[in-house]
C-alpha cells in the first residue's frame, strides 16, 4: 500500500476531563501517507508531541492540516502548526481543509495572519472529493455534533482508510462510510448516554456501526473517562471476540503499518 504508509495516534484523548488532566494526550493523527505527511485534527500539545515522537515528527515538513472541526480538542494546535510548517510564513506552503465554520464566523479558529502563509485552504463539505498530490480523500455526509463536521476517507492504493470523527450515531451514518478497510472511530462514551445532547459515540453505537461497515480492522480512540475506566484495550478484545472483526484501542504513540 504504497511503501511506507502509516498511522501514528499522537493522542489518544477525547471529552473535557481527559484532555483537561491530559489522562490521555489531546495530540491529533499522524498521516504518512504516500509521500504526504499530515495531521488530522491538531489537539493541544500537538506541536509538543511531534517534537517528541519517536522518530521525530518535523512539523516543517508537514504537507497538510486537516481539522474536521472546530471544537478545541481537534483545533487548538492548528494556528502554531501552520506556522510551524511554514517557518513563520517563509516558506508559503502547506494546505489546510477544514470546514467552512473554521474559517468564517463567530467561532472561526485560523487566525486571519497566518491563512496567507498557506499555499491553500480547501473548504470541506460533506460528500466531496478532495486531493493532495497523489493522496485522495472524501468527505462522509455531515455528521450529528453541534459544529459543522464530516468524517474523513482515504484512498490509498485500492485501500479505504476511513475516520469516523465526533458524531451521534444516526440513520445514514454507516452507510457513508461503506466499504472502509481500516476504520479510526472516535469513542468517547463506554455507555449509551442518557442525555441526546452529548453527541457522541458509545460502545452499542460502534458495535452497530461495525455490524453494519463491516470493516477488516478497526482503531477506536478519542477516549472520555467512561472509556478509560472500562480500559479501551478490554473492551477492544470483547468487541473483537463478539463481532469477529479485528479491533484495537489505540494508545499514544501507536504507530499503525499501512504495508500490503
Ligand atoms: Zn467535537
Amino acid at each position: 500500500m504504497g511503501g511506507d504508509s502509516f498511522i501514528k495516534f499522537l493522542g489518544t484523548a477525547g471529552a473535557r476531563f481527559v484532555v483537561a488532566r491530559q489522562l490521555r494526550s489531546s495530540a491529533g493523527i499522524f498521516l504518512k501517507f504516500q509521500s504526504k505527511n499530515i495531521i488530522l485534527d491538531p489537539g493541544p500539545g500537538t506541536l509538543a508531541r511531534c517534537a517528541s515522537s519517536r522518530p521525530g515528527i518535523d512539523a516543517s515538513g508537514l504537507d497538510a492540516i486537516i481539522l474536521t472541526h472546530a471544537h478545541i480538542d481537534h483545533s487548538n494546535d492548528v494556528n502554531i502548526l501552520i506556522d510551524a510548517m511554514t517557518n513563520g510564513g517563509i516558506n508559503k506552503k502547506g494546505v489546510l481543509f477544514a470546514p467552512g465554520e473554521c474559517l468564517n464566523g463567530e467561532n472561526a479558529v485560523v487566525l486571519k495572519y497566518l491563512r496567507g502563509f498557506l499555499e491553500d485552504i480547501l473548504v470541506l463539505e460533506e460528500n466531496c472529493e478532495y486531493s493532495l498530490g497523489d493522496v485522495k480523500f472524501r468527505t462522509s455526509v455531515r455528521l450529528a455534533h453541534p459544529v459543522e463536521t464530516y468524517g474523513i476517507r482515504f484512498n490509498l492504493a485500492g485501500k479505504n482508510i476511513s475516520f469516523i470523527t465526533d458524531t451521534n450515531l444516526f440513520p445514514g451514518l454507516a452507510g457513508s462510510f461503506a466499504n472502509s478497510d481500516i476504520l479510526v472511530i472516535n469513542i468517547v462514551r463506554f455507555k449509551s448516554k442518557e442525555c441526546p445532547r452529548i453527541m457522541h459515540l458509545s460502545v452499542p453505537d460502534v458495535k452497530e456501526l461495525i455490524l453494519a461497515i463491516k470493516p477488516k480492522k478497526v482503531f477506536l480512540t478519542h477516549f472520555g473517562t467512561t472509556m478509560l475506566k472500562a480500559k479501551p484495550w478490554k473492551v477492544a478484545e470483547e468487541l473483537t471476540e463478539e463481532l469477529g472483526v479485528n479491533i484495537k484501542a489505540a494508545s499514544d504513540g501507536m504507530k499503525v503499518d499501512l504495508e500490503g
